[in-house]
This record gives C-alpha cells, sequence and structure tokens, in this order.
C-alpha cells in the first residue's frame, strides 16, 4: 500500500500519514486535499512510499490539486527551515503558500468597437469616441482619450456600437534586459561586482559580506551581480529582501531604470490579488527579480541563483509574531539549499556575518569609499553636561546654532531620536504615579496628535485622563522626556517659519505616506525632519548635510546583548544619511556620557575598533557569534499555571555538555496583553546541536492548553 506523509497547516510537529488512492500519481511538493476531522484541508506532501501490510485504517488523500507543486528547493527550504526554529513544518508549509490563498484578480472590463453595428446618430461627441477606440479600453480610458462625459460612452454601449470584453488582469511580467542601461562601477565596485558574477556563473553556494559605508555603491554592485545572473542562465532568478516596505519604491526604480522592466514586488502592503499573480509567476519562471520582504523567502523560485539581503544587519529581519524566524539566517540557508550566491550588504554588518566574513566562512568585499567626490559626514559628540540645553528643552546650544546655519544655506536637518509619540512617560506631579498600561507592563507614551496614551507594546490606546487614576488629583499629568513630537514642537517654538515634519511610523504609517514623505524630504520641501530609525536607513536626501542625534545615550541603557552593537549601528547609519558630492555633512551628537567606548570608537569612525571589542566580551561570555542562545518564553492567563509550567520545564532539563538553562525567571515584560510571562534562556557552545537539545527536552514535557510556549532560537528580543 502507498502512504503519503502530507504538511497541514496546523500546529503539529510532524506530518500526518494518507492512504494514497491506486489511481493517484503523487510526489513531494504536489498540493492535495486531505480529510480532517470532517474538514478537508490543503496539504503538501512530503513524502510518499510503499508500505506493506499496514493494518492501520488509513484516511485516503481526497485529491490532488491543479495548483502548482512547490519546487524540490522551496520544499527542503521550508522543512529546513520548520526544524531550524522549532516550528510546525505545516505551518512554515502554509507561509510558502500564502500567495495562493489569497482571491484570483478580477478582470478588467474594457470596451470594443463592434463594426457590425452603425451608431443610429453621429455627433461630435461619438465621432471622437469611435475614433479613440482603436484598442480595447476601459470606459474611464476610453471617455479620457476621447474628452467625452460617461453618458457618451454608456449611450454608445447601449446600442450595441461598444461592446464588452473581459480581459483577465495583467499577468506578464516584463522581462528584464541585462544590458539595459549598466553602469559604469568604479573600482571597488567592479571587483565585487566581477567576485560576485564569477560565484553565479560558477554556481554553487557561496556566501559573501558586501561591505561598504553608506553611499558606496553596494546597490550597483549587487544589481551588476543581478545582471550577470540573469545574462548567464536564461531561466536564473533574484531575490533581493529589504528589511522594511518603506525601502522598497526607492529600489524598484533603481531596478526598473537598470533593467528597463520593474521587478515584482513581494511584502505585507501588496494586494492578494497581486500577490497570487506573483506567486504564480515566480513557481512558473517568468518572474526573474523580486523585491520583497522576509516572507518573500518563501515564494516558490524553482531556478533561485543570487540572493541578496540588503541592510542585512537590520533587527527588522527577525520576525516573533506568529513563526520565529531570522529572515538573513534563513535566506542563507535557502541559499545553500538551492546552491546559489548570498549577498549581505550593509554599512554596519552585524557581528555574526562579521564573525563569519573574518572566519572566511564568507567572502568579503569592501567597498572604502563613497562614489565620487562624495565624502563621509565629520562626526562630533556634543557633551551635554558642559552645555546642556534649557529646562524642558532637549537641543543644545550648539545644535540650534548649527541648524540655524543649516537652514540659512537652504540645506537640511534630520533630528535622530527613535523615540514615537511626544513624551515616553507621564508622571503625576501630586503623587509620582506614573500611568502604566492596564494589561502590560510598560509606561504608556504620550501622543500629541492624536491626543492618547499609547502602549508601545500592544497597540492599546486611551485618551488622556483628566485627572490622576492613582490619587486623582487634577491636571496634575506631566510629560516626562522627549519623543519626537516633542522634538518637532521644540524646532517650531525655535524656527516658525521653517518647515518640519515629523518621521515615525505613526506619520508614516504605510507605504504610500512613507514614499509622499521621503519625497518631499528629498525635493527640498522640508528643512527640519525629526525622524525615528524609520527614517535612519537608505534614504537618499542631497540636500541633508546636518545630522542631530538628540540622545546618543539612549540605546545604550537597555542593556542586553546587542545593546551596544545596535546602537553603533542606528548611530553610524542615522549620522550616515548627512552630505553627498558636493555638500559636506555633519554629524552633532548629543551625549551625556561621551567617555562610554560605543561613542568613542563612533566618533573616532573606527567600527573596526568597535567590532574588535565587542566581539572580545562575546567570546569571553560564550555569547553569539561565538555561542548559541534560545529562549523559552511561557506565557498563560493564570498566573499559578504559568508557574506550573516552568516548573515542570526545569524539571525536566535533560543532561548535556557545554550548554547552560537559565531561568525560569519572570520576563521583563512580565505581563503582556493580561498574560503573565517566564522565560528560560538556553546558552550553548557554537558546535552543540541547539535544536536537538531542545526537540529532546520538549519531548518529555507535556504543558497544559492553557499555558503557551513559544521558542525562539537565535533571540533578538530579551524582553
Ligand atoms: P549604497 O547601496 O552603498 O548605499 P548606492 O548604490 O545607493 O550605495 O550608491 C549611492 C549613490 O551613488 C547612488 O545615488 C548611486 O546612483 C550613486 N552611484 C554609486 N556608484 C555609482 C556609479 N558607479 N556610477 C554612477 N553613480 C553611482
Amino acid at each position: 500500500m502507498k502512504v503519503a506523509s502530507v504538511l497541514v497547516p496546523l500546529p503539529v510537529p510532524e506530518a500526518f500519514d494518507y492512504a494514497v488512492p491506486d489511481d493517484l500519481e503523487l510526489a513531494r511538493g504536489d498540493q492535495v486535499a486531505v480529510p480532517l476531522g470532517p474538514r478537508l484541508l490543503r496539504g503538501l506532501i512530503s513524502e510518499t512510499r510503499e508500505t506493506t501490510g499496514s493494518n492501520r485504517r488509513l484516511k485516503a488523500v481526497e485529491a490532488k490539486l491543479d495548483d502548482p507543486a512547490l519546487p524540490p528547493g522551496a520544499m527542503d527550504f521550508v522543512e529546513w527551515a520548520a526544524r531550524w526554529t522549532l516550528s510546525p513544518p505545516g505551518e512554515m508549509a502554509a507561509m510558502a503558500l500564502k500567495g495562493l490563498r489569497a482571491p484570483e484578480p478580477k478582470p478588467t472590463v474594457k470596451l470594443v468597437r463592434d463594426p457590425a453595428v452603425e451608431p443610429a446618430r453621429a455627433t461630435a461627441a461619438r465621432t471622437a469616441v469611435l475614433e479613440a477606440a482603436t484598442r480595447p479600453l476601459t470606459a474611464a480610458d476610453l471617455a479620457r482619450a476621447a474628452g467625452v462625459s460617461g453618458g457618451v460612452i454608456k449611450g454608445l454601449v447601449d446600442e450595441g456600437v461598444l461592446t464588452r470584453v473581459e480581459v483577465s488582469a495583467a499577468t506578464d511580467f516584463p522581462s528584464p534586459d541585462p544590458a539595459h542601461a549598466p553602469s559604469d562601477l568604479n573600482a571597488d565596485q567592479a571587483a565585487a561586482a566581477q567576485a560576485l558574477g564569477a560565484a553565479v556563473a560558477a554556481g554553487g553556494f557561496q556566501p559573501f559580506l558586501l561591505d561598504g559605508v553608506t553611499g558606496s555603491g553596494k546597490t550597483e554592485a549587487y544589481l551588476e551581480a543581478a545582471a550577470r545572473a540573469l545574462s548567464h542562465d536564461p531561466a536564473a532568478q533574484v531575490l533581493i529582501l529589504l528589511p522594511e516596505i518603506a525601502l522598497t519604491q526607492a529600489l524598484i526604480q533603481r531596478v526598473a531604470a537598470r533593467f528597463g522592466a520593474a521587478p515584482a514586488e513581494w511584502h505585507s502592503g501588496v494586494s492578494g490579488p497581486r500577490r497570487r499573480q506573483v506567486w504564480q509567476g515566480v513557481v512558473s519562471g517568468r518572474v526573474r527579480i523580486v523585491v520583497g520582504a522576509r516572507s518573500a523567502l518563501f515564494l516558490p523560485f524553482p531556478n533561485l541563483r543570487l540572493i541578496v539581503v540588503d541592510e542585512e544587519h537590520d533587527g527588522s529581519f527577525k520576525q516573533e509574531d506568529g513563526l520565529v524566524y531570522h529572515g538573513r539566517d534563513l535566506a542563507v540557508a535557502r541559499g545553500m539549499i538551492e546552491g546559489a550566491t548570498v549577498v549581505l550588504a550593509s554599512a554596519t554588518p552585524s557581528l555574526e556575518t562579521l564573525a563569519n566574513a573574518r572566519a572566511g566562512r564568507y567572502g568579503w568585499l569592501r567597498l572604502k569609499a563613497r562614489h565620487g567626490a562624495a565624502v563621509l559626514p565629520t562626526l562630533e559628540l556634543l557633551d551635554l553636561r558642559a552645555a546642556p540645553p534649557e529646562r524642558d528643552r532637549w537641543l543644545s546650544p550648539r545644535l540650534v546654532a548649527e541648524m540655524a546655519e543649516t537652514w540659512a544655506r537652504g540645506e537640511q536637518t534630520l533630528l535622530f531620536l527613535n523615540r514615537r509619540g511626544y513624551a515616553p512617560v507621564v508622571l503625576c506631579r501630586a503623587c509620582g504615579h506614573r500611568l502604566t498600561a492596564p494589561d502590560t507592563d510598560s509606561w504608556l507614551v504620550e501622543h500629541r496628535y492624536t491626543g492618547r496614551l499609547v502602549c508601545h507594546l500592544t497597540g492599546f490606546s486611551m485618551p488622556k485622563p483628566a485627572r490622576c487614576p492613582e490619587c486623582g488629583a487634577a491636571d496634575s499629568l506631566t510629560p516626562v522626556g522627549p519623543g519626537v513630537e516633542r522634538v518637532e514642537e521644540e524646532v517650531r517654538s525655535l524656527f516658525p517659519d521653517a518647515r518640519t515634519a515629523v518621521f515615525s511610523s505613526d506619520t508614516v504609517p504605510d507605504a504610500a505616506s512613507a514614499r509622499a514623505l521621503i519625497e518631499r524630504m528629498r525635493d527640498g520641501e522640508i528643512d527640519v525632519l525629526v525622524a525615528t530609525q524609520a527614517a535612519a536607513k537608505g534614504h537618499n536626501f542631497p540636500r541633508l548635510t546636518l545630522v542631530g542625534v538628540v540622545d546618543a545615550d539612549l540605546g545604550l541603557r537597555g542593556g542586553d546583548l546587542r545593546a551596544a552593537e545596535r546602537t553603533f549601528q542606528l548611530l553610524m547609519q542615522a549620522t550616515g544619511r548627512a552630505g553627498r558630492a558636493d555638500r559636506p555633512g555633519r554629524a552633532l551628537l548629543q551625549t551625556w556620557t561621551p567617555e562610554h567606548p560605543v561613542l568613542q570608537t563612533l566618533a573616532a569612525g573606527d567600527r573596526d575598533a568597535f567590532v574588535d571589542a565587542e566581539l572580545v566580551e562575546r567570546e569571553a561570555a560564550g555569547l553569539p557569534p561565538y555561542g548559541r542562545l534560545a529562549a523559552l518564553i511561557l506565557s498563560g492567563e493564570k498566573a499559578d499555571a504559568v508557574d506550573r509550567a516552568a516548573g515542570l520545564l526545569a524539571g525536566s532539563i535533560p543532561n548535556a555538555e557545554r550548554l547552560e538553562v537559565y531561568g525560569p525567571a519572570d520576563a521583563p515584560l512580565a505581563l503582556v496583553r493580561g498574560r503573565r510571562r517566564k522565560r528560560l534562556l538556553v546558552r550553548a557552545d557554537r558546535d552543540v546541536d541547539l535544536q536537538g537539545f531542545l526537540r529532546a527536552w520538549l519531548a518529555r514535557v507535556k504543558l497544559p492548553s492553557s499555558v503557551r510556549l513559544t521558542v525562539d532560537v537565535d533571540p533578538y528580543s530579551f524582553l
């Protein structure tokens, strides 16, 4: 009898077995319908095998679906990713089929002339319509082309002179032309493109770090590598991953300019029907270049030759809701499975990637200077102890003076503060109470634009109360500390005539508004932009010459594993925005602790010194990239159930060497959305089979259904 293991979209650790009816030919990757209880589910065949004399009464596969099979590489990747992250393989498979769950695009209705029918009467407007109707057009386009009202069109349709035809939504993906508009690369860029091109042509898995300051032409270099991939193999496919949707438009335009054809776009902002088309285009090989967010890794490429992860250091590649995975790490895995070239590009590479490059596991391509005459901005620490801002102000006299000069020259300032809203804490002057979210351990953040207090963790919000909820005092609630809105208020009061704007996820909630604000900044319609990290990456603003970092100490206070690394990267990215070819830039960092080693290495522009120091500390502690971590987070509505589950886990830790388990302890955020949280942390030496240990451990414990366990392999958040 023939049996198929089928991945179904459920939180179960393994595939389910089904009998294969004699008349069905099934292979790995095929999509099938299988019964589960009273339902039929979409499943993916993981494997088929012959069994002899099984007496189990297996249910049978109901049908093979017409949808395309997942190519072998995509199948291997899905199962690898599930094993690596300890996630249910069926849920990983569902990620890979996500595009298909969207509705079919609706056909467009267009109008064509029926030559057999003459209009009952001829007017100038009608004649204009018939002259314009040389090809199928929508009613609106036809009215516009002929310069007539919709009524004229409708009259002709009613008479049968124009007839309706349904045209299926555009599914053709224009072919990129590698020779369309190549750039003249400088020597460093050409050497990098050459190395990448050779790797692509040779085939096989080859990972690279493409390491160069902002503006050095990393994008130029990897687009050239994409061109080589496309011209070397007429079926080659290329995937370029970006950390933020806000960055995709600029890259799509550059790809279109370079190849004469726009790439396919894939992220949560793309409509369902369009995603379905892209999915189909990718699996059929018609889509050659995809620009997308981390989930694009799960697309069914049959012939992926090159994967680029741009801004590879960016924490946004880590997905923490639902399936927990790191897009950069999975990109390397997909490259390994597909035998593809992988390019990790950054001006501030992650320590993980740098360690791999230093050890020779990754090729290391360096672009040393900015392209052309552009130079990096000069960087200076402003010691706030020597010259502090006024009371309840956040900009020091020196920074204000530099802003005034910059504005007078017609140039732009970016004030960087990685804090949304008006004030991070609201305090009662009468009793000292700090307002917290009702169901979560976090301060409520005041937002003046919306007049609400917001929990940034869960999105909970409420109007600002008139009285202190603790002591009842009236008018006693005071904002403490600055957010971007408060800094903007200060800028407005200092420079009432300057054009200011705020760039944060509150003011640019979607890709379209981000694009609009970026364009206004690029076109010089903004004098001072106050921005969170949303604006710190990747954008080119030619008139931006001054970057002021409002609180350079902010990230250093967090104190988790990557606090120093993140701060270094963020500040380097933020300050790297200033100055272009003909206008040198300056970056001023306000700090109360100018002697801090992270700020010292930044000011000296000495990335290597920072990396050396940080790596020494990580190595001594056996932390990533020299060791590995995994977090187990237990949560539930009842504290005692969570405690018991934590005790159960702690009591069943398998013996293991060169591995330690810490906890259970209350999570720093011990209450989120009304759920109690406890954490355990596992540290292991690099060569320990961490996943194997976790699997063995979890297999020993049966947790109650009231407690949820989240496994986070290689955690980035320690909350
Ligand atoms: P990065 O990706 O390293 O930040 P980009 O590739 O975006 O750098 O290049 C920065 C700017 O310099 C862009 O406007 C780009 O068009 C320009 N540039 C870089 N290299 C070249 C080149 N070889 N020829 C022309 N323009 C270039």
